[in-house]
């Protein structure tokens, strides 16, 4: 269980322009139920991004747990404040997507949640770095990093799946693929037409397990490369991704790797953890196990990662 007092309380930061974020009730019942089990709790809720990171840094010394009540950028914003400090972070599936969330198998009732806090477990993550920045999730160079430029261009408010239903369609007919020269630990291994995606955990948007080996906690992230050149390769890349029997069948590089360096013939955007990132060329590497993750308690290890073993590489 989780130790607090009135020094080192829970922090809850809840962001209220998330999926869930306006959904008072619940954050009421999750108030009482975390009081109800005896302990402290100390609220937050954030007005502008980067606010939660803001917040997440002064808290460092003096809270038990963040638990936070919004969507992955929520999550990744507390994250980059606590990475290398001791406070564990509980993220709740309270956005659109909720990458790491579900991941993790965190429950969405304030029950759930308040078990977690009560019975689970901490763990180390490891976090990634593409350029200055840190990342949780996965990145993505060239075509999403162009679906998320275009998004962030029009966006106006909350994010819904619908949001993302033009920029794909306009981006599918209008992208044109940039040739990549992918150096990973030391060697080069793509010079191609292609897209390239990082990830620390095996999850990307709708249910696509695009890095499906991908582990939090192995010091690793894993790259995935798909050469494509035109609009239909990129289909059938998709049908793979959707049908789970990637990187078995095209084009298709897959390795876990410490660094990675990625050159293109023009600048493209790159796509941090479902946002806009910085411009190629890109340094990405991991520093293993730097952050602290509050999850469900470990029934079997193997509930987390329950396709391994379905298809192996
Ligand atoms: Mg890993």
């Amino acid at each position: 269980m989780i130790r607090t007092d009135k020094n080192r309380p829970i922090h809850l930061i809840i962001n209220p322009h998330s999926g869930y974020g306006g959904r008072k009730l619940l954050i009421a019942e999750l108030r009482d139920q975390i009081r109800q089990a005896g302990m402290e709790l100390t609220e937050y809720t954030t007005r502008a991004p980067e606010d939660a990171t803001a917040y997440a840094r002064s808290i460092v010394s003096r809270a038990a747990a963040a638990v936070v009540w919004g969507g992955d950028g929520t999550v990744n914003e507390v994250a980059g404040a606590l990475a290398g400090s001791d406070v564990p972070v509980l993220p709740c599936p309270a956005g659109t997507e909720n990458l790491l969330a579900k991941e993790l198998k965190i429950p969405s009732s304030p029950r759930g949640i308040v078990d977690v806090l009560t019975n689970g477990q901490v763990v180390d993550c490891d976090v990634g770095q593409i350029n200055e920045r840190s990342f949780l999730l996965i990145i993505g160079v060239g075509f999403d990093g162009e679906v998320v430029r275009r998004v962030t261009g029009t966006r106006t408010g909350h994010i819904s799946h619908l949001s993302y239903f033009w920029p794909i369609w306009r981006t599918f007919w209008e992208h044109d693929f940039p040739r990549m020269r992918i150096e990973a630990d030391g060697r080069e291994i793509f010079n191609d037409f292609g897209l390239a995606f990082i990830g620390n955990i095996s999850r990307y948007a709708v249910g696509l397990r695009i890095c499906r080996d991908a582990m939090f906690d192995d010091g690793l992230l894993d790259l995935v490369v798909f050469t494509c050149r035109e609009q239909t390769a990129l289909m059938l890349h998709a049908a793979w991704t959707l049908l789970r029997v990637h990187p078995l069948k095209g084009n298709v590089a897959y390795h876990q790797v410490r660094r990675a360096r990625i050159e293109t013939d023009r600048a493209v955007p790159s796509q941090v953890d479902g946002d806009l990132g910085p411009n190629t060329p890109l340094d990405i590497s991991v520093s293993p196990r730097r952050l602290k993750l509050l999850i469900p308690p470990a029934r079997s290890r193997w509930n987390l990662w329950p396709w391994k073993g379905v298809s192996p590489l």
